[in-house]
């Protein structure tokens, strides 16, 4: 059987981005999970966390020294008279009153004494017997965090659709919750394609390539924060091509690489458009990467009345163009599909370390190197041979994104880059 080609679209990098964009904002996530805080990295948060008390809970001293009123060292040198010690965990704080004159010795982490406005550090003193010398002045509220001032009891500390990271999982510890709801990962299917494509564990014949594609995704596919599920290869034979990708729309989306250029065993699309799919666009003005396809498919399943949808994206099968397209398309529908928030694709700058000759017409994310120190970092060219150059990106660490208008790029100038 043969069906009409899909309509075609070639749409700009920023173009494509956008519709995957808008079609990601109208997924849900998958069911609810509990998992403990050793295991939240990573996972997304289906619940709110809010402050079970003012942080900090009591005006807190940032520095070892002597709690004082400012108004008492306003002048100095300043000599005061030592009533006590307030150590880390002492509840002490409360029941000493400080009085014109006098101070308390106080430790970093520790409860200001009533009566006290400021800390000064143990540097700026010397201790003799009950007398103490304040050598430098402080203003009111140096040296502690008044109560609640990170954040007052009830308030919102993190939102649901929050991706946890350890800042995150430090915050969620600080409140008490040792266990957090989180949502499943979405099951994101790979579907490898391509007749000359062997399994690693084959040994391959001379003009067969073994898979690399289905684990670069896989591993990406963990990053983003879902669970691959890795299909059998897809020879270039409708049928089983079909089959294979019906098997695909049974998980969250489908990730199918190669077979989607224009030669005459690329079938991805025209199978895909037998099973009825709808086509959001079918390349993108990038390199590497330009045969990308993006779309949906409605599923019937028997017994069940209403239809599901299932997008998928057809990635070109050179191994850096599978891998860059990813970077660019697919992350924001596995995040919507985990819960999270949309997070926006983010370019860093740097200076270019040596010059850049480019073809005009397409956005290209090539790989390349960062390096320098601190904050001295330049960015050059890894050196490769095209998209089907894995070692070379294995090398690099970031791509650099030369504007389709740019013939040529000069040492010195600042550039965008994405990392990886
Ligand atoms: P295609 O997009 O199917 O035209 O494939 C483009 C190039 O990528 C060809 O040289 C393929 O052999 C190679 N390729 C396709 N799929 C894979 C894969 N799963 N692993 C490694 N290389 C692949
Ligand atoms: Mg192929």
């Amino acid at each position: 059987m043969s069906t009409a080609p899909p309509a075609t679209g070639v749409v700009s990098f920023e173009a494509a981005r956008h519709i995957v964009e808008k079609h990601a904002a109208t997924v849900s996530p998958g069911d609810l999970e509990t998992v403990g805080l050793l295991f939240a990295s990573g996972r997304v948060l289906a619940e709110s966390i809010i402050a079970d008390r003012d942080f900090p809970p009591f005006p807190r001293a940032t520095r070892d020294g002597y709690a004082v009123r400012a108004e008492d060292v306003a002048e100095v040198p300043a000599r005061l008279e030592l009533i006590g010690e307030i150590k880390a965990g002492d509840v002490s704080g409360d029941s000493l009153n400080v009085k014109k004159s006098q101070t308390v010795s106080i430790m970093t982490g520790a409860p200001l004494p009533t009566g006290t406005d400021a800390v000064v550090m143990v540097e700026y003193t010397s201790q003799t017997g009950k007398s103490v010398e304040i050598k430098r002045s402080v203003k009111s509220g140096e040296n502690f965090v008044p109560r609640g001032a990170e954040a007052r009891q009830g308030q919102l500390l993190l939102e649901r659709g929050k991706r946890l990271d350890h800042a995150a999982i430090a915050l969620a510890a600080s409140v008490g919750k040792s266990r957090l709801q989180v949502f499943r990962k979405p099951r994101i299917a790979v579907l490898a394609t391509g007749d000359e494509i062997v399994e690693v564990e084959q040994t391959p014949g001379p003009a067969q390539i073994r898979n690399s594609n289905t684990y670069s995704l896989a591993a990406q596919i963990q990053h983003a924060g879902g669970e691959p599920v890795r299909l059998p290869i897809a020879p270039d034979e409708r049928v089983r091509l079909r089959a294979l990708i019906e098997e695909g729309f049974e998980s969250d989306l489908l990730l199918l690489a190669g077979g989607v250029s224009m030669g005459k065993y690329d079938l991805v699309e025209q199978v895909l458009g037998e099973l009825k799919a709808e086509f959001y666009f079918t390349g993108a003005q990038i390199q590497p990467g330009r045969p990308i396809v993006f779309g949906r498919c409605m599923q019937s399943r028997t017994g069940v009345s209403d239809p599901h949808q299932r997008y998928f994206f057809g990635l070109p099968g050179n191994p850096v163009s599978t891998m860059v397209t990813f970077e660019l398309f697919v992350r924001p529908m596995i995040q919507a599909l985990s819960g999270s928030k949309p997070q926006a694709l983010i370019f860093l700058r740097a200076r270019l370390k040596s010059d850049v000759r480019a073809k005009t017409g397409l956005k290209r994310f090539l790989p390349a190197v960062l390096s320098g120190e601190f904050e001295n970092a330049e960015v050059e060219l890894a050196r490769w041979q095209g998209s089907g150059d894995i070692a070379a990106l294995a090398g690099a660490n970031c791509y650099l994104v030369i504007p389709p208008d740019r013939e040529q790029m000069s040492a010195g100038e600042w550039v965008s880059l994405l990392m990886r």
